[in-house]
């Protein structure tokens, strides 16, 4: 038997190994180590410009990193190629901006993926993306155009339609930033319903009280390092580091 047939799968879904990046001259991931655990929360917190957007595009190759290396469920995320899509799709990512599409409605929005990417048939896709909009709470959206839902509906939409592919790990860069705030906390609500159904996720976000609640564990970025990272209870009743400390003085 060869040794990979023998090799458990790794415990972690998503190592980040002495990962940099810079763009020109600026070195925006500092030699950043991270291991995301099957079904664990780890919310990424951390001043604007530490680096937060970066990581989260680097674990989905958005971006190219410079050094190191990001793997996902035991595969090494190749810079290019068919293999890359395929490994792309295992994580999904929900950005600030919800960028759905404009002129498609909400079920095509969500079905897309699925009948592109996976082959599947409209019937299936349809049948699934309903049950999915329904989990999100809009299931009775399902033929209207985005500009037709709120901020937060469109935000809910883009989360379905991550789901729709059926990923192993979801990726929220301040998914509820861009959100008139009477509406951040139906976005939240599925985050926290996600992770209770053990999704694996990876959240950015301001939102303090969600991040104390969801959290399985809290990075603490600055300056394109993480500086800290600690259980929520322990960061935010004693952060260690002056940075951290800093940054919740001026955010709490
Ligand atoms: P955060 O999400 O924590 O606010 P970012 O990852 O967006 O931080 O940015 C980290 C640093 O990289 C910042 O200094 C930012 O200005 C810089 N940066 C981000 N994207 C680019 C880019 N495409 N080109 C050059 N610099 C960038
Ligand atoms: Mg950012």
């Amino acid at each position: 038997m060869s040794e990979a047939n023998v090799s458990a799968p790794p415990s972690a879904l998503v190592q980040i190994k002495g990962v940099n990046k810079w763009y020109g001259d600026l070195h925006v991931l500092k030699d950043v180590n991270l291991d995301v655990n099957r079904g664990e929360v780890v919310v990424v917190l951390g001043p604007s410009g530490s680096g937060k957007s970066t990581l989260c595009r680097c674990i989905n190759r958005l971006e190219t990193i410079g050094e190191g290396e990001i793997v996902i469920d035991g595969k090494i995320l190749p810079e290019e190629g068919k293999e890359l899509a395929a490994l792309r799709a295992e994580v999904g990512m929900v950005f600030q901006s919800f960028n759905l599409f404009a002129h498609k409605s909400i079920l095509d929005n969500v079905t897309l993926g699925p009948i592109k990417v996976k082959k599947m048939s409209k019937k299936d896709a349809e049948e699934e993306g309903m049950k999915l909009l329904d989990r999100v709470g809009i299931g009775n959206q399902a033929s209207k155009m985005p500009a037709q839902l709120s901020g937060g509906q469109q935000q809910r939409v883009a989360i379905a339609r991550s789901l729709a592919m059926h990923p192993k790990v979801m990726l929220f860069d301040e998914p509820t930033s861009a959100l008139d705030p009477e509406m951040v906390q139906e976005v939240l609500d599925v985050i926290v319903q996600l992770a209770k159904e053990g999704m694996t996720m990876v959240v950015v976000t301001h939102e303090m009280g969600f991040a104390h609640k969801a959290a399985d564990r809290v990075i603490f970025m600055a300056d394109g390092q993480i500086v800290e990272q600690a259980p929520p209870d322990e960061f935010f009743s004693n952060p260690k580091s002056d940075r951290a400390r800093d940054f919740l003085g001026k955010i709490l």
